[in-house]
């Protein structure tokens, strides 16, 4: 079981919040390594990238992986509507 990403790359374009991707960040909150939509690091990208390592590794003691899915899709599903909202004004 892994987390249903459908790759729309809205994450990777809204890096600026999120201090350990600092250095990635080209300066509009978009990452460098964000190559026609697709992550180009993607094998080495780092953990915080990584919604199912990241719940091995520091919230599988916290909440389920149903919950935890279920939280990550409402952060992309947040970004989404951001930019849907930002395409209609
Ligand atoms: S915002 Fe969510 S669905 Fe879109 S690429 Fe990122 S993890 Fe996947
Ligand atoms: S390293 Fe890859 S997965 Fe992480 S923000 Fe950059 S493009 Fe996205």
């Amino acid at each position: 079981m892994s987390f249903p990403c459908v790759k729309c790359g809205e994450c990777c374009r809204n890096i600026d919040k999120i201090p350990q991707l600092k250095a990635f960040d080209m300066g509009n909150g978009t990452c460098k390594f964000l190559i026609n939509n697709l992550c180009s690091i993607y094998e080495t990208r780092p953990e915080i990238c990584c919604v199912d390592l990241m719940y091995e590794r520091y919230f599988k003691d916290k909440m389920t992986r149903d919950k935890y899915y279920q939280l990550n899709k409402e952060a992309c599903e947040y970004l989404l509507k951001q930019i849907n909202g930002d395409k209609q004004k």
